[in-house]
């Protein structure tokens, strides 16, 4: 047994009694003391955009901590988010007007739920309390964002504490009309009750790298606007490049009422979130009774230097071609995929801009697959970083990798069925 203090996130410590300490990291690239060398194929939690310890962010993070390191945001206001709220109303899609700061991608999901449901019970109907959501998803591990995501083993043990949601299947590729059927649907038997629409836009993250089209998403839109329900885009894994474009919303030609973002928001350098909407949300409360505010804070909402970092981003994303080196990479990832088509040992290759995945090809699947475990030790030996949810390996890695590293990487998951004798 470990004698460290820290229990880590999504860690069976039984079973992984030793944590790989990491001393620097830079580019695509983490450090370890003993001097290995290890690819972030996975972008270390899918938040690194642009590789490790980015100068430009690296400075921005140091210059702000020795003017302004934290001010309480009730009544006070700073530069680096003025500029960066700016910046992102820039970068989104027309019509969002206005941010709102948190610190992660929960605490974003969390603030567009209070946001869609407090708008309607400051216009007087708060009966319209229903959110629907698609099944395999994912939004967090609070409280709020668990309700809204799919019920299983993650989850078990707080069903007693999670909200009842009404659920949309998953649009599989040719049954997409099901989906917008099973909405309509909700939408008939509940008039005037569902509030919002909560989706992850092209890409189901943590629920198994699900990919799905993005004329869905406009069919769901157009019944959203029919019926005056929020649609909510989660755009916390999906934006920043990760499927090709900025936002995922952008493929799909839709401009959500509420987006969340966070992730690549920072570059990966510090924990920020921000949750656009539309300014009909602010307006509904905006009102001289202070009992109509927006009750949502935490402590370090909109803290300077994760602003200012955030703020270097934007710029980054401006001043540099990384549209291009996405580009790069898609194609690298397609290429990689399709060589990997005929092998015996994988089904279900898939890809969705930068994000490849596939299934390993095992009886026992789902996230609790013993494969998994496996699999990342066979990865961990070859020094690549790469940890599957249950049998489907995913490739989300920065935007910098060079083509010998995909290369590395797609080398030890190719040799993984036969190294694990499957
Ligand atoms: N939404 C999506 C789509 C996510 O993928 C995640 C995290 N993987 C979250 C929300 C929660 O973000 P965080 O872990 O920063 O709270």
């Amino acid at each position: 047994m470990s004698t460290s203090p820290i229990w880590h996130p999504f860690t069976q410590h039984a079973l992984m009694p030793e944590m790989t300490k990491i001393d620097r990291a830079e580019g695509a690239y983490l450090y370890t003391p003993k001097g290995r060398e290890i690819i972030d194929a996975i972008s270390s939690w899918w938040v690194v955009t642009h590789g490790h310890c980015h100068s430009r962010l690296v400075q921005a993070a140091q210059d702000q901590a020795g003017k302004l390191d934290q001010v309480i945001f009730a009544g006070h206001t700073h530069d680096p988010a003025e500029q960066l709220a700016e910046a992102l109303i820039d970068l989104t899609p027309e019509g969002l007007d206005k941010v709102f700061f948190s610190d992660s991608g929960s605490t974003a999901v969390e603030v567009a739920l209070k946001m869609a449901l407090g708008y309607w019970h400051n216009l007087g109907e708060a009966q319209r309390n229903r959110i629907v959501v698609m099944e395999h998803g994912y939004h967090g591990d609070t409280i709020g964002t668990m309700s809204i995501g799919e019920r299983g083993v993650f989850n078990a043990a707080y069903a007693p504490m999670l909200f009842e949601v009404d659920t949309i299947p998953f649009p599989e590729p040719g049954k997409e009309h099901l989906t917008v059927q099973a909405f309509e649907q909700i939408l008939t038997d509940h008039p005037n009750e569902v509030a919002a629409l909560i989706v992850e836009p092209l890409v189901l993250g943590a629920g198994g790298m699900l990919m799905y089209d993005g004329d869905v998403l406009k069919s769901l839109k157009t019944s959203c606007e029919a019926e005056d329900v929020v649609f909510i885009a989660d755009e916390v894994m999906t934006g920043w490049g990760r499927t090709g474009t900025l936002f995922a919303c952008e493929q799909a030609g839709i401009v959500p009422d509420i987006m969340c973002t966070s992730k690549g928001l920072t570059g990966g350098l510090m924990p920020l979130a921000a949750t656009l909407c539309h300014q009909r949300f602010f307006d509904a409360h905006y009102s001289e009774d202070r009992a109509r505010m927006f009750f949502h804070s935490s402590s370090y909402t909109a803290n300077p230097i994760a602003c200012a970092v955030a703020y270097a981003n934007t710029q980054v994303w401006q001043d540099e071609p990384v549209q291009e080196r996405v580009d790069q990479l898609v194609k690298r990832q397609a290429q990689h995929l399709q060589a990997l088509q005929s092998h015996p040992g994988f089904s279900n290759l898939r890809q969705c801009g930068t994000i490849a995945a596939l299934d390993v090809k095992v009886k026992d699947q789902g996230y609790l697959s013993d494969i998994a475990p496996k699999l990342y030790d066979h990865f961990q030996k070859q020094d690549v970083l790469l940890r599957p949810l249950g049998n489907t390996v995913y490739i989300l890695p920065p935007y910098c990798l060079t083509d010998s590293d995909l290369d590395k990487i797609y080398h030890v998951i190719s040799n993984a069925p036969d190294v694990l004798g499957l």
